[in-house]
């Protein structure tokens, strides 16, 4: 941390809380406006992943510093987080720590076997022999804890019981996962001196986490003793798309959270956490009512894109070449994002000439996710016609309109907070 600034996060436990990822250091102003709204949240201010920072090619040290200068300036006092999003290897782990961060989202994804869902038997059999073989269940009798055992998650939930199928489906997915889960546990508790909070998250796999698989894994990483555990994102049903709503059916979906949930307070409790968070205005109020206190929210890309709202608003030319530029982007910078906008749709958007195309760009699914998934080529290589970079018009137009950026910030986050907590 940098030394004369005031402002330290602190572990949020198991508080309600929100995560307000900020890829160009200058929204925490108008995050803060919104969360003092909403007091019952709280706030994550800097939050960042790795792939968020390689692509923005900013530093841990410059997260933290861009969000407790604008805390200082702002006077502000109360609790807030600092999450290392996305958390790959201890490396990463040492990385985040040393500036400060003391969330840690352990990502074990690269361990989980997606294909556990649909394998055939001969080779399920052959994946659990390989399981035992690399001692992921050295000393412990899994098969008789798991299959002989009826696991009560609440009153108003009929008992899990694993049978072998499901147990080794469930493990073929995720054991490997969990393992990884301890050594990155281990790394960050020497790296925070036993004080760092940890959040596991799966939410960029393949598939759904089932209830029956999402028991496997935390009971695994409470076998496994990984500590501080604080809250856990699973894979949900229908689709979390970035930067757009939810799809998918709503009725299902409240069904199994309840579940997630009732799980989390049975091997934990831990919060549930919803990542790609932003803008799922149809679940907010469903995820508030069945989560309760017991919920993390994350959001990034959405900040970046009411920043561009203010370019767009501001200066309509410089935006128009940026828009113009993500176009041409668009086929290979969507590579790996979770979205259904096509290349189709993109060349069919209209060129940005005034905010009559606003909308187009700024709140319909296809400009949205145009944008979204552009924010590393736009703001570390994209040049506009002078041979300015983006990045130095985008923030030149931030710092001149400090204040249509807070507001603009201000009204999309008490939307959002208002709607989780309308159910
Ligand atoms: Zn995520």
């Amino acid at each position: 941390m940098i030394a004369g600034l005031v402002s330290a996060p602190v572990p949020l436990l198991l508080q309600k809380s929100f995560g307000f990822g900020d890829r160009l250091g200058l929204a925490t102003p108008g995050h803060l406006a919104a969360v003092r709204q909403f007091p019952d949240f709280l706030p994550i201010f800097a939050q960042q992943s790795i792939r968020e920072m390689t692509r923005t090619q900013r530093t841990p040290e410059e997260v933290m510093t861009a969000a407790q200068q604008a805390l200082d300036a702002a006077g502000y006092t109360g609790k807030w987080g600092a999450d290392g999003d996305h958390l790959k290897t201890p490396e990463d782990v040492q990385r985040v720590a040393r500036a400060g961060f003391c969330f840690f989202t352990i990502d074990p994804s690269a361990f989980v076997n997606n294909a556990a869902d649909t394998l055939d038997e001969a080779s399920l059999n052959q994946e659990v022999a390989a399981l035992e073989r690399d001692g992921l269940f050295t000393g412990f009798d899994w098969k008789d804890y798991y299959l002989n055992r009826v696991f009560s998650v609440g009153h108003k939930f009929s008992p899990f019981r694993f049978d072998e199928e499901t147990l080794f489906r469930a493990a073929v997915k995720y054991a490997r996962a969990t393992a990884h889960a301890e050594v990155m546990g281990k790394a960050i508790a020497q790296a925070s001196a036993g004080k760092g909070e940890i959040e596991v998250s799966v939410d960029e796999t393949d598939s759904p986490t089932s209830p029956l698989e999402h028991l496997f894994f935390a009971l695994e990483l409470q076998r496994r003793g990984v500590p501080n555990l604080v809250s856990l994102a699973p894979r949900f049903i229908g689709e979390f798309e970035k930067g757009i709503d939810y799809k998918g059916d709503l009725v299902r979906f409240e069904e199994q959270l309840k579940v997630h949930v009732a799980i989390s307070k049975f091997a934990g409790p831990y919060k549930i956490s919803i990542h790609s968070g932003s803008d799922k205005f149809s679940v907010y109020p469903i995820i508030g009512r069945v989560c309760r206190d017991l919920l993390h929210v994350k959001t990034a890309g959405t900040s970046y894109l009411e920043a561009l709202r203010v370019v767009a608003r501001v200066r309509p030319a410089l935006f128009a070449e940026i828009a113009a530029y993500c176009r041409g982007r668009f086929d290979t910078d969507r590579a790996s994002y979770h979205i259904s906008t096509t290349q189709a749709q993109v060349a069919g958007l209209p060129a940005y000439e005034s905010t009559a195309q606003e909308a187009v760009y700024l709140d319909e699914v296809a400009g949205r996710q145009l944008l979204h998934v552009t924010f590393g080529s736009v703001l570390t290589v994209g040049k506009d016609s002078k041979g300015r970079t983006f990045k130095e018009g985008i923030l030149e137009t931030l710092h001149e309109r400090a204040d249509l950026h807070s507001e603009l910030l201000e009204r999309h986050f008490a939307k959002h907070l208002s709607q989780l907590n309308a159910g």
